[in-house]
C-alpha cells in the first residue's frame, strides 16, 4: 500500500518510542498494518517559525529521498496543526544505544560504517550536507543502519542551515571557526563515528563546548590502535577523515574505493538482488587471525 496520501489521524498510536528535540515519536500502525515511527511535532515547535521550518525540512527531505541506508518518510504533512511524519520503523533503536552496550565486533562496525558512507555519498550527490552525523541519528534494524534526522541539513534550497548544528563531539574543526558545513565536514564527523565504532571510544573528549572546540582545532587525533589489525590502507583512509584541514581530508569516494576493495556489506534486506562485490577484506582479516 502506498501510504503517502494518509493523514495523521489515519495512524493508530501504539507506544511512545521517544522524545526528540522537536517531537514525540510513537510506534503507530497504518490502516494496512504497516508499523511506522510517527513523529509529531510539539505545539511550541509548530508555532515557532524557525523550529517549524526545521520540522518541515525533515518531512520534505525524508519523503523525497530514496536510499537503502537513509531513513525514509512514508507519509507526512510539513506544517500546521496536523503536521506529522511517518518514518520507517527501526525496531532496534539508535546506534547510540548500541554503542553504550559495549564495543562492536569489527565486522559489524565496518558494515555499519560502509552503510553510513553510502548514505552520505548519496546525500552529497544531491547537494545535501547532513550536518549532524552522530550515533543518535543512526537507526538500526538488525544489521541495517539508516541515517535519519534531516532537520538541520544544508540543502540547495536552504543554503543557510536553520541551525549551526551538530554535537561538538562530532563537529569538524572548520565549523567551530564559523565556516559553513560541507561534504568535507560531514566526512570528518563520519571519521569521529568510525573511530568510535571501531574502538568504543571517541577520539576527543572535553567537559565543555570550549574544551571540545580546542581539542578538535588543535589536538593531534589519536591513532587507531594497531591491535585492531586493520588493513594499512583502510587505517590510513580512516585516519585521514580526521585531518584538520578539510582540503587534505580523505574524500568519501576514496574511502569507498578502499572499503569496496576490502569489505562489502553482506546482507541488505532492502536490496535483495544486490550482489556482494567481494570479501577481500574479510578474507584478509581471517587470514590475519589464523
Ligand atoms: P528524534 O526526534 O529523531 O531524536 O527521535 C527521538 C527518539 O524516537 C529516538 O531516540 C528513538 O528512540 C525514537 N525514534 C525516532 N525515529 C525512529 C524510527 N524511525 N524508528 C524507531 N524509533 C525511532
Amino acid at each position: 500500500m502506498n501510504l503517502r496520501s494518509l493523514r495523521r489521524e489515519d495512524f493508530r498510536l501504539e507506544l511512545l518510542l521517544g522524545l526528540g528535540k522537536t517531537s514525540q515519536v510513537y510506534l503507530a500502525r497504518a490502516p494496512d498494518g504497516t508499523e511506522v515511527a510517527l513523529k509529531l511535532p510539539r505545539k511550541e515547535i509548530r508555532e515557532d517559525e524557525r523550529l517549524a521550518q526545521m520540522f518541515a525540512q525533515e518531512v520534505r527531505l525524508s519523503m523525497g529521498l530514496n536510499h537503502p541506508y537513509v531513513l525514509r518518510g512514508l507519509a507526512g504533512k510539513p506544517f500546521g496543526s496536523g503536521a506529522f511524519v511517518a518514518l520507517e520503523y527501526m525496531p532496534d533503536g539508535t546506534l547510540d544505544t548500541l554503542l553504550r552496550q559495549g564495543r562492536l565486533d569489527q565486522e559489524r562496525a565496518l558494515s555499519i560504517l560502509t552503510q553510513l558512507l553510502e548514505a552520505l555519498i548519496y546525500l552529497h550527490g544531491r547537494g545535501i550536507v547532513h550536518q549532524d552525523i552522530k550515533p543518535a541519528n543512526v537507526f538500526m534494524k538488525g544489521d541495517v543502519a539508516k541515517l535519519g534526522d534531516f532537520g538541520v541539513a544544508r540543502t540547495q534550497d536552504h543554503p543557510d542551515p536553520l541551525e549551526r548544528a551538530g554535537s561538538p563531539f562530532y563537529m569538524a574543526p572548520e565549523l567551530f571557526s564559523g565556516n559553513p558545513a560541507t561534504a568535507a565536514s560531514d566526512a570528518y564527523s563520519l571519521g569521529v563515528l568510525a573511530y568510535e565504532l571501531l574502538t568504543g571510544k571517541r577520539p576527543f573528549y572535553g567537559d565543555s563546548y570550549e574544551a571540545l572546540m580546542a581539542a578538535h582545532l588543535t589536538k593531534v587525533p589519536p591513532r587507531l590502535p594497531a591491535s585492531l589489525d586493520l588493513h594499512p590502507k583502510l587505517a590510513q583512509r580512516l585516519q585521514g577523515l580526521l585531518a584538520k584541514n578539510p582540503a587534505r581530508r580523505t574524500k568519501l569516494e576514496s574511502l569507498r574505493r578502499t572499503l569496496g576493495g576490502y569489505y562489502t556489506v553482506e546482507a541488505v534486506p532492502d536490496k535483495p538482488k544486490a550482489q556482494p562485490r567481494g570479501f577481500r577484506f574479510l578474507a584478509w582479516l581471517r587470514r590475519k587471525k589464523r
